[in-house]
């Protein structure tokens, strides 16, 4: 029996997880002397690849100063300048920079501080969140409310945990005006029915990820951004998932004109080197924070936020995507996958979808994905197929021919299986 308990997999028919010696650039050594391709960046989080000799210089060097340092009385530069930089990048909105270690929490801390806005302006009925079938935020309590509540990964929880407002996923981004419309008027009367007790919106922008690579337009983002401020109620982007080049710009954020109230960063922030997660907010939230009542302040602080290491090689991964054309290499990603993957049909296959350096082959039948895992492994590629999807997120650096091997051990494999 396994010592360690490993996530989201059934024990009793786990395959035995391959053992990791080490990692460079987009290659993972097994100790058994295999190499593979990581196909999906350690869960979409190492965006410069393993090693990357400027994070690893960055965050070397800081750890000859400090390793830790907690961030409440005292304070220090790497935590400065990242949130300096942040609120740089981010939306010009967007003024101050919450730390915590992951992306989980840092969505808690999104909806902690939507519930705590209204409340510290003596506003007592917006105590809900509204969210979207195919969400996915995380897998904390609070988070798992505004997840999925029927096809999610949390849906056995479905009446234990806080009780929020659903619309059904936005339709998929080529589909037709008539769709996007019914939609928007979906989302306008469910507001106008339901403003009264509504917090925030909480949705990943442009791509909902874990819940089913659902991409869609821009169009419906607008129109909620219009809701919220016609009806009062807060917005929160989660680009946990979607922030760091996923979708092809820095953030989704910059693909729509509009900004949100709150917005999560995670995953791709330390280019997977360490946890850390960003909950920026507007002056607006900000100030109704700050007042001379002890009671208005936000109880939150976990013990790592603002980790010095993990704030350093942060900043360094943001210097390296901004200096080194990333938008021009996910752009060639891109222009990769969707020749690759484009033109490939098989009777399993459903849909293909590409967006920024985001790839997914949807499956009618997903039931042998540990079978299409095993035979990407066998072709030196690292993937995690779940649901109906085999889906790939590689690291920005990767070289042609490595992605070629990805697309193509895709397709082999879902070839091969039927
Ligand atoms: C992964 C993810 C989270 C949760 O982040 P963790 O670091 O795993 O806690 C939240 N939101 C989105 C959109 C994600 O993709």
């Amino acid at each position: 029996m396994s010592k360690i308990w490993y996530p989201y997999f059934q024990h009793k028919h786990m395959p035995t997880p391959l053992e990791v010696e080490s990692a460079k650039g987009v290659y993972i050594k097994l100790k058994d002397g295999r190499q593979l391709i990581d196909g999906i960046s350690s869960w979409w989080a190492v965006i410069h690849g393993y090693q990357h000799p400027r994070l690893d210089m960055a965050i070397t060097s800081q750890l000859k100063k400090m390793s830790h340092m907690m961030l409440c009385g005292l304070t220090h530069e790497p935590a400065q300048k990242l949130a300096e930089k942040l609120v740089e990048i981010t939306p010009p909105s967007l003024k101050h920079v919450f730390f915590s270690d992951s992306g989980s929490v840092g969505c808690e801390v999104a909806l902690k501080t939507a519930l705590q806005y209204w409340k510290n302006q003596g506003e007592s009925n917006k105590t809900k969140f509204l969210a979207f079938k195919k969400a996915y935020h995380g897998d904390t309590t609070g988070v798992m409310s505004v997840g999925d509540p029927d096809d999610g990964m949390h849906h056995i929880f479905k009446g234990l945990l806080l009780k929020q407002h659903f619309l059904p996923a936005p339709p998929d981004r080529r589909c037709n005006k008539d769709d996007v419309d019914l939609f928007v008027n979906t989302m306008r009367q469910f507001f106008e029915n339901n403003h009264h007790d509504l917090a925030a919106v909480i949705i990943e922008p442009l791509l909902q990820a874990a819940g089913g690579f659902n991409m869609y337009n821009k169009e419906i983002l607008i129109e909620l951004r219009k809701c919220c401020d016609t009806y009062n109620v807060l917005l929160i982007f989660d680009e946990v998932a979607t922030g760091f080049g996923r979708t092809g710009r820095l953030f989704a954020t910059n693909q729509i004109d509009v900004e949100p109230d709150l917005m999560v960063l995670g995953k791709g922030l330390t280019g997977g080197y360490m946890g850390l997660s960003a909950t920026l907010s507007t002056e607006n939230i900000f100030n109704t924070f700050y007042s001379d009542q002890p009671s208005h302040a936000l109880m939150h602080g976990p013990t790592f936020m603002g980790n010095p290491l993990a704030c350093c090689v942060a900043y360094e991964s943001i210097e390296t995507f901004l200096s080194e054309n990333y938008i021009d290499k996910i752009s060639q990603i891109n222009s990769i996958l969707n020749e690759e993957l484009g033109n490939f049909s098989h009777p399993n296959v459903k849909d293909i979808r590409c967006l920024g350096a985001t790839a997914v082959i949807e499956l009618h039948d997903g039931s042998q994905l540990n079978n299409i895992q095993q035979k990407a492994i066998s072709q030196g590629v690292w993937l995690r197929p779940f649901g109906h999807y085999v889906y790939t997120m590689p690291p920005y650096i990767i070289e042609t021919s490595d992605l070629v091997a990805i697309t193509s051990a895709m397709k082999n494999c879902v070839k091969d299986n039927i």
